[in-house]
């Protein structure tokens, strides 16, 4: 019986710095004893995402009716758009010994520090403004409104770096990779002990 708990890590940072391309790579290398946290949304998805893998799609009702039901550990609005994270899902799993990965933007990151002082913490940020805007641009999934209103933000998002436990800079995705995975060993006591 294995009475340790799940560490939480709440992964953070402006949209398109490359926060799903990292922890994509991350999961291959990481299967065991961690687990990522689906949220809910009511953004429409891009064609390459599956409903349960990406996220729980739900119209703006679904969504309501939930935090109704308080089922969320945090949820916020961005950009136009409701986004939540299951509560069940998340302290199962941290209960079961289970670390679980958040990936979520800075409001609901700072939600989560104040309620899990002993979160892991870790933000990503862009080797430049204008490599962000570029990379956000590229990844070609947002109209030209979307884009917009995640820029606006991005100065205000930076502000706010040093409240995280780990800041790490995405330039190479394979720098930034072997500098989560060390976050993740240290923090986790993976190969450390
Ligand atoms: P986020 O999840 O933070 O919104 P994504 O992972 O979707 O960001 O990355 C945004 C775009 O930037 C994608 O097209 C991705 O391929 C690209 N990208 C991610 N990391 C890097 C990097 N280190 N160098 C160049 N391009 C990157
Ligand atoms: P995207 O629309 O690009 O998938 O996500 C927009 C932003 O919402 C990203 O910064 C992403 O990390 C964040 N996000 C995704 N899920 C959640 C969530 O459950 N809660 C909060 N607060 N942000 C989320």
């Amino acid at each position: 019986m294995n009475n340790k708990k799940g560490r939480l890590f709440v992964v953070t940072g402006p949209s398109g710095v490359g926060k799903g391309t990292i922890l994509t790579k991350f999961f291959e290398n990481n299967k065991n004893d961690v687990c990522y946290s689906v949220s809910m949304t009511t953004r429409k998805p891009r064609p390459v995402e599956l409903n349960g893998v990406h996220y729980f799609f739900v119209d703006e009702d679904t969504f309501k009716k939930a935090i109704e039901n308080d089922e969320f550990l945090e949820w916020a609005n961005y950009s136009g758009n409701y986004y939540g994270t299951n509560k069940n899902f998340v302290l199962e799993k941290l209960n079961n010994g289970i670390n679980v990965i958040l990936e979520i933007e800075t409001n609901g990151a700072k939600k989560v520090m104040e309620k899990f002082p002993d979160c892991i913490s870790i933000f990503f940020a862009p080797p430049s403004l204008e490599e962000l805007e570029h990379r956000l641009r590229g990844r070609n999934t947002e109209d030209e409104e979307s884009i917009k209103k995640r820029l606006e933000v991005v100065k205000s998002e930076l502000m706010m770096i040093d409240k995280y436990k780990y800041s790490i800079i995405n330039d190479e995705v394979e720098n930034a990779l072997n500098k989560l995975q060390a976050v993740y060993d240290f923090e986790t006591g993976n190969k450390n002990e």
